[in-house]
């Protein structure tokens, strides 16, 4: 997923315009944070604990890798919407790249995004039937969760 770099802002002489981005601040108001897919039995009951959480989601990238995210604004975002410790900010924030962000880009970050329990559940139980359906078997997901399944009518044959 390739965009177009935008055109750099005028900012404070103290950043480095070739490598500053236009200062929506959109990656700087959550914490994202690597998880396991939820691939199997523990796996999703991990996955469900977190979406339980208030203000917690999942999410699956484009790529294929999981995440968890907490939405919280950073304290060094400016209302201008720059970096108050631009020169000495995290290595992580050096790496973000903004060629494709979700700032400069018009699609979704996410594939799949989970805001809470039910939505996950409702994903698993229509995509991965059998993983849900062990997941059940093995007690880990609570009643009132349980979306109803219809099968499908099986294909009558012309006479
Ligand atoms: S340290 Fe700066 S660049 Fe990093 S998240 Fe905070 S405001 Fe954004
Ligand atoms: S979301 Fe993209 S454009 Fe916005 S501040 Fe972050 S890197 Fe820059």
């Amino acid at each position: 997923m390739k965009s177009t770099l935008p055109v750099l802002p005028e900012g404070p002489s103290a950043l480095d315009p070739s490598v500053v981005c236009p200062p929506c601040g959109k990656c700087c108001r959550y914490v994202a944070v690597g998880i396991d897919e939820p691939s199997s039995v523990k796996r999703v009951s991990t996955a469900l604990w977190m979406v339980y959480h208030k203000g917690v989601s999942i999410f699956e990238s484009h790529d294929g890798d999981w995440f968890m995210v907490v939405a919280a604004d950073c304290e060094n975002l400016q209302p201008n919407g720059f970096c108050g410790v631009y020169q000495n900010r995290p290595l992580i924030c050096r790496e973000y790249d903004v060629d494709g962000c979700e700032g400069t880009s018009s699609e979704p970050a996410e594939k799949l995004k989970f805001e809470d329990a039910a939505s996950f559940v409702r994903w698993l139980a229509t995509q991965r039937t059998a993983l849900y359906l062990k997941c059940v078997e093995r007690g880990v997901i609570p009643e009132t969760l349980r979306p109803t399944l219809t099968r499908r009518k099986p294909r009558s044959v012309a006479s």
